[in-house]
């Protein structure tokens, strides 16, 4: 088989980089994934009692990027969605991002009056704080709220997570999930926030849908690098798997994923419920608040955090803290010496904790400056 461009992964980051040069560029692509899908981690699918799932954990678009909003638009309709997030803290469910109805929902009214006002003067409405920053507050009612939040939200979560404490990953980590001083319980403010209308996998085979692109599934790339000619690669792989693991293997996290099927109409009253202090579960997702799937019974994903090893389980996140950025500059450097023939991008070759708007962004923004330029 001959073809211009071979492309590792069918996920985000591939999909939309075989889009773009076949339609764009008019050439010829093979995208080859070693599952048995595509759409990557995004992957939906209809389980056994016809509920709409996502098999690797709940996956909910948003971004503020026109620009991948509008490319994205061209594969998929969309229903509008805002995701919604409760945590059990001391047996009541409250929103997260932390936020005035959390505080309201935890302490007495008038201590909570007391703090909203200081917080408000301290920071402003409206404005996020990351829980690291707020630790580092003087006033003694502040800090009192910080340690409060950060030992009941944050600890116990990122201990199963990453097996790490929270100010031992970079604080971007946790800064995914600001305090918020405002009454707003999404837990995103984007612009945009929406699911596609029907599914990621749809979407995904629309990308796809075009005669300049194969897709090759169930195949290592390495199975079929021999006998397929092409000029380029784009792999969106594990960087450290690409090679070898010469420098050592980077770290990434792994999540295993128990489905739950009832009979009822809902089981919990928003998307995701978070247990950051009991179970050795982090949260728990039912997928019909996030699809709008009407059914007579419901399924979640329950995710139990757990190391990732390799060609055991899947390495679903980067762990981002300055120790793994180093390792993966070594690869970078490898990676470099091959940027003539090789490009490397997505959450996985990149080393990045990108939501799905990122890989997109990424894809587009690689497309724009190299593939094409
Ligand atoms: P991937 O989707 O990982 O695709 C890479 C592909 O490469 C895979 O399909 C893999 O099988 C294939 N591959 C790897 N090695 C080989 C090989 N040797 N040969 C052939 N194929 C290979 N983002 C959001 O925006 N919102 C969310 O709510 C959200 N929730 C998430 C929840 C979880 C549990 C996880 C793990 C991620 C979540 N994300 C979310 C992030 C999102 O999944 C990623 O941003 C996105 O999938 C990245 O796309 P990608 O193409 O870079 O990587
Ligand atoms: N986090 C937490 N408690 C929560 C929610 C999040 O401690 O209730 C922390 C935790 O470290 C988590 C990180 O914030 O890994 C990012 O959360 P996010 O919901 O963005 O994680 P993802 O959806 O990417 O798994």
């Amino acid at each position: 088989m001959k073809v211009d461009w071979l492309v590792v992964g069918a996920g985000f980051t591939g999909a939309v980089l075989a889009e773009r040069i076949a339609s764009q560029l008019d050439q010829k692509v093979l995208v080859v994934d070693r599952r048995d899908h595509i759409g990557g981690n995004a992957y939906d699918y209809y389980d056994e009692h016809g509920v709409l799932v996502h098999k690797y954990g709940p996956h909910i678009f948003h971004t503020n990027s026109r620009k991948v909003w509008n490319y994205l638009s061209q594969f998929t309709e969309w229903r509008p969605y805002y995701h919604r997030v409760l945590a059990s803290v001391e047996g009541r469910l409250v929103p997260v991002p932390f936020n005035l109805n959390s505080l309201y929902a935890l302490f007495p009214p008038r201590y909570a009056e007391r703090l909203e006002e200081k917080l408000i003067y301290t920071y402003g409405f409206g404005v996020k704080i990351p829980i690291l920053k707020m630790r580092e507050a003087e006033d003694s009612d502040l800090r009192f709220l910080a340690d409060y939040i950060y030992k009941n939200i944050f600890y116990g979560y990122t201990l199963k997570q990453w097996e790490l404490k929270p100010e031992e990953l970079d604080p971007s980590v946790t800064g995914r999930v600001p305090v918020y001083i405002s009454r707003d319980d999404r837990y995103f403010q984007d612009t945009y926030q929406a699911m596609p209308k029907h599914g990621y996998t749809t979407m995904f085979a629309n990308i796809l849908r075009h005669k300049n692109i194969k897709v090759l599934l169930n195949t290592d790339y390495r199975e079929v690098v021999e006998d397929v000619k092409y000029r380029r690669m784009i792999y969106t792989g594990p960087i450290d798997a690409f090679f070898d693991y010469m420098h050592g293997k980077l770290p990434y996290r792994s999540l295993r994923f128990d489905f739950m099927y009832e009979e009822i109409e809902q089981f919990q009253p928003v998307g995701q419920v978070n247990y950051p202090n009991e179970h050795s579960f982090t949260r728990l997702t039912e997928f019909k608040h996030l699809t709008g799937q009407k059914h007579v019974g419901t399924t979640m994903a329950v995710e139990y955090p757990q190391p990732h090893v390799v060609g055991e389980n899947e390495p679903y996140y980067p762990i981002p803290r300055e120790e793994n950025r180093h390792l993966y500059e070594l690869y970078l450097k490898e990676a470099d010496k091959l940027a003539g023939s090789v490009l490397f991008a997505g959450r996985l070759a990149d080393y990045k904790y990108y939501n799905m708007d990122q890989a997109v962004g990424r894809a587009l923004k690689l497309f724009e400056e190299v593939v094409a330029a």
